[in-house]
């Protein structure tokens, strides 16, 4: 694949220092592109455009009508690419063009519901307590943003970060993951096309310690939305206080699915199977942590085992692969680290547990779905995101303990609950410390509703209002309509 560049005020450009990196498919480790590898010189490069088209005014003064119809191009460009860009997904992760295909439409329809909101906030009138004063409050854009995306959902995690920033009049500079990052240089390509001015969207390609690094200590930044591993987040935040940036970061999770004996035990096995090994558990939502309900337990580790040893690992380009490879041997050997952790710990492997004997396999990143029984919070399994197709069980006796061990975890991402009871639901639910609860579904997310972590799990959010609201300060103008001298002195 030809050479893809960064995108620097309007110009498609290489590293100053003319570095580049072979991005590699994670199926078989051939290599799909070469990338520029830019680093702290190209990120500067890359903020100075974005602080002159942010200080030159002409895009926050943009009419929000005409920002938000350039927001709607970009969601019908991608509409109109879809099959390319989730090809590109797919090479790029090697997760099932099926799923990318649909990444293709969420993504559409998070550009598309935030050019909706683009120009539905027109300011608040307060009820001054003062005779003869206007007093208002209106929202405006918060400056240059810096966005840092992993590699794990890369344009969908983009998509959050890019609409609410443009609809609201910011500009940007945008670093993806160093090992995926295809997909969000096409969509800049998009939304170059889509009418974006130059400098008003930058993007820098290169590794975190460089080009994010200087995002997030960068004085010319003022906001900086993260999204990835919990330690580069706490690093972040440091680097964050230079200037006292805003900051927002979505971080990791460890996240419990709670199955109760009466819930539907066809669908709570089949929902716990696809709430993890969807995308071979590299989700940060993932139902890592089962936590089901004793009288069923041994009945339902059998029927998950049964599905499970039947599962299609493969190409994500082949229709009948059900999960593709992890993203890099680094990955991989993270995973059977974890793994080999909870075996010492003594957790028992119920399936799974090491990579796959298919010879067509080798030369991927493949793990096999595995499964630990006998898991107790004290293991580190339990407490560690594994971020791969590992899901571990505890049992539980009664509805408050079951709670209890959902709660016991520094991460409060997400977390689900299984039962046919919804007023036992919604008592778990209240007490259950996670930014989403799904009740008899999982992992199921859209646009209108907010995205984001209790606890180590992150601070702000993205999505639904609150998404927009992240990208804006709030400003309270007041107006004297009789203004008189005081006298006092
Ligand atoms: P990561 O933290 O290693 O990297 C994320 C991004 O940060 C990459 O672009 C990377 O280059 C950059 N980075 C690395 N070091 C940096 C530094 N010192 N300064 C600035 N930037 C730096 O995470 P990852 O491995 O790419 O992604 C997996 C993690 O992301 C998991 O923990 C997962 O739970 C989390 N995640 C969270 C959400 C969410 O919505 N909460 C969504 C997706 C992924």
């Amino acid at each position: 694949m030809s050479l893809k560049k960064q995108y620097i005020n309007g110009e498609w450009v290489e590293a100053i220092s003319g570095n580049t990196r072979d991005i590699i498919n994670p199926f078989n480790q051939e290599m799909i592109a070469t990338v520029p590898e830019g680093d702290e010189l190209d990120a500067r490069a890359a903020i100075t455009a974005a602080r002159t088209a942010f200080d030159n005014g002409e895009w926050a003064s943009t009419p929000a009508t005409e920002r938000g119809s350039i927001v709607r191009n970009i969601a019908e460009l991608i509409i109109r690419d879809k099959e390319e860009l989730a090809r590109l997904e797919s090479l790029d992760t090697g997760k099932t063009v099926e799923e990318s295909r649909g990444d293709m439409d969420d993504i559409a329809g998070v550009f598309r519901y935030y050019a909706d909101l683009a120009d539905k906030d027109g300011g608040e009138l307060i009820a001054s307590p003062v005779p003869n004063s206007i007093s208002r409050v209106v929202r405006e854009p918060v400056g240059v943003c810096g966005q840092i995306t992993p590699w794990n959902y890369p344009l969908l995690q983009a998509s959050w970060k890019l609409a609410p920033a443009l609809a609201t009049g910011n500009t940007l500079v945008m670093k993806p993951s160093e090992i995926t990052p295809l997909t969000t240089i096409k969509v800049f390509e998009l939304m170059e096309e889509a009418g974006v001015p130059a400098g008003v969207a930058n993007l820098v390609l290169g590794a975190g310690h460089t080009v994010g690094a200087e995002l997030a200590e960068n004085v010319d930044v003022d906001l900086i939305s993260f999204t990835g591993g919990i330690v580069t987040g706490k690093k972040i935040m440091q680097a964050a206080s230079v200037n006292v940036k805003k900051l927002a970061l979505e971080l990791g999770g460890k996240n419990p699915n709670i199955i109760f004996a009466d819930a539907d035990f066809e669908t709570a096995v089949d929902q716990a199977l696809n709430g993890v090994f969807f995308h071979a558990g590299q989700i940060c939502s993932a139902g890592t942590r089962l936590i089901v309900e004793e009288s069923i337990h041994d009945e339902f580790v059998n029927a998950l085992v049964q599905r499970v040893n039947k599962f299609k690992l493969g190409s994500g380009f082949d229709e009948e692969t059900q999960m593709g490879p992890l993203i890099s041997a680094e990955h991989l050997a993270k995973v059977e680290e974890y793994v080999e952790t909870g075996i010492k710990e003594g957790a028992t492997l119920a399936v799974g547990g090491s990579r796959p004997n298919e010879p067509e396999l080798q030369n991927g990143f493949f793990f096999l779905p595995t499964i630990f029984t006998d898991c107790t919070t004290d293991m580190s399994i339990v407490q560690d995101e594994a971020f791969g197709p590992v899901i571990t069980v505890e049992r539980f006796r009664t509805e408050q303990e079951a709670v209890k061990l959902a709660n016991d975890s520094i991460y409060g991402l997400a977390g689900g609950v299984w039962t046919s009871d919804i007023v036992k639901a919604e008592r778990c639910v209240a007490k259950m410390r996670m930014g989403t609860v799904w009740i008899n579904d999982y992992n199921l997310y859209f646009p209108h509703a907010p995205w984001g972590g209790f606890k180590q799990s992150g601070i702000g959010r993205e999505l639904g209002r609150l998404g927009i609201e992240e990208y804006t300060e709030t400003k309270h103008i007041y107006q004297n309509l009789k203004p008189e001298p005081i006298k006092w002195f």
